[in-house]
């Protein structure tokens, strides 16, 4: 039976309200039928019917304890909302490594695919082009990066921990990890389906092009052809450059830079909005104007802060960067699934469903939110609730018009744990 039936709101309700002992064996068989509350899994620990002899992967059980023992309000079966880098394979070669989470491992992202990867000092992110539009963010170190545009005229920047860059389509750019240790990045493509592995490498396009027509393209004798890589480099280890300054200054300075900066500093930027639960960075096409395809949002969030219930016209690419969160997804069949999040963990809220974040551990909670969009959009259940008539809140919810004037009339909220914050069970 579906959630939104009111008739099984309110027989799960009145159910909620009876004490686990008025509980005979009999009425829980029938409470199975309508879907499982909290009581029926106390009971059910009580009575060993949670019990799980066979076999299991306890580590993994470990991971998510909101779907092992789901909260009573979960139903049904959703499109899956959660995927890990560290289940992926690591393709690693000399100067660093490569994983990538695509609708291939994750199906559910249509809109965006990851990537994270890592470069030695010195080592490149060889020179290439691709069909997808590409948005990064820096996780650890410092990045050397080029972007090359079609009016000839280039651009060079240093990113580190917390900086993002965009990438147009069809663009050719380079990435190089810089002193002392290089850097590890995540990157995200607009197209769910791109793979990493497909993209134009420079070295390949000279592979695949016959030495005479090389020759009179480059104007360089064939015998001076003779090293030119046989196959695609990828990441290949280098040389640390010198000051930004001199490399720029070396192409050419001022007369061939880009006009636009293709890098932005995301964690250094002034929080779009900054409450007692944690802070929120909005970074799209109207603070960063080269980024014309993905949306971003960064979140930090305290033990037990919850970010308020929500929706966006889009779907939500989440990737965790730091601490321990669930979110619950509510699709409009009636259907709702609550998973357990972890640092380098890929969370998806397909469009349109509504869902929350809480901070379930006792650090802080950092994560970022995609779109694949110019613009961030977010509808807020509490705003809109607070921005109808009064009438009209209270005889959909029966809440009086004072509890309604408690609900926080604030978007995009981060709410701060209610008492001591950190560490209990968040249920
Ligand atoms: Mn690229
Ligand atoms: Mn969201």
């Amino acid at each position: 039976m579906k959630e939104n039936n009111p008739s099984n709101r309110v027989a799960r309700r009145s159910i909620l309200g009876a004490t686990a002992a008025a509980l005979s064996a009999g009425a829980l068989g029938r409470v199975t039928a309508v879907g499982q509350t909290r009581e029926q899994v106390k009971e059910g620990e009580g009575n060993n019917s949670a019990s799980n002899p066979g076999p299991k992967n306890p580590a993994l059980q470990g991971l998510n304890p909101n779907s092992y023992m789901p909260p009573s309000t979960d139903r049904g079966v959703i499109e899956p909302i959660w995927y890990s880098f560290d289940l992926v394979h690591r393709r690693i070669q000399d100067g660093g490594w490569t994983s990538q989470v695509t609708s291939k491992e994750f199906p559910s992202s249509q809109d965006i695919a990851g990537v994270t990867m890592r470069l030695t000092a010195g080592s490149y992110r060889e020179l290439h082009w691709h069909s997808a539009n590409e948005w990064a963010y820096m996780l650890y170190g410092k990045a050397r990066v080029t972007v090359f545009e079609p009016n000839g005229k280039i651009f060079i920047g240093d990113v580190s921990e917390g900086d993002l860059w965009f990438f147009p389509t069809a663009h050719p750019h380079s990435i190089q990890g810089l002193g002392p240790d290089g850097c590890e990045f995540l990157l995200a493509f607009d197209q769910g389906n791109f793979s990493e592995y497909n993209t134009f490498l420079l070295s390949g396009m000279v592979a695949h092009m016959p030495s005479k027509v090389l020759s009179q393209n480059f104007n360089i004798a064939e015998t001076g052809l003779s090293n030119l890589p046989e196959s695609g480099l990828y990441i290949f280890p280098g040389t640390v450059p010198g000051p930004l300054e001199d490399d720029r200054k070396a192409v050419g300075g001022p007369a061939v830079a880009s006009r636009l900066d293709y890098t932005f500093k995301m964690k250094s930027m002034r929080p779009l909005l900054e409450t007692a639960g944690g802070s929120v960075r909005v970074v799209d096409s109207h603070n960063f104007p080269a980024a014309k395809t993905v949306a971003g949002a960064l979140f930090n969030m305290k033990p037990g802060a919850l970010r308020e219930l929500h929706w966006h016209p889009m779907s939500e690419w989440q990737y965790y960067i730091n601490g321990s969160a669930r979110m619950t997804v509510f699709d409009s069949a009636g259907e709702a699934h609550t998973m357990d999040y972890k640092s380098n963990d890929v969370g998806l809220a397909p469009a349109i469903s509504g869902h929350y974040i809480q901070n379930t551990g006792n650090d802080d909670l950092a994560f970022l939110a995609l779109f694949k969009s110019d613009t961030f959009v977010e509808f807020s259940l509490d705003q809109w609730l607070r921005h109808l008539p009064v009438q009209m809140t209270q005889q959909h919810l029966h809440l009086s018009p004072t509890e309604i004037a408690r609900i926080p009339d604030l978007a995009m909220n981060i709410i701060p744990a209610s008492g001591a914050s950190g560490g209990s069970d968040p249920q």
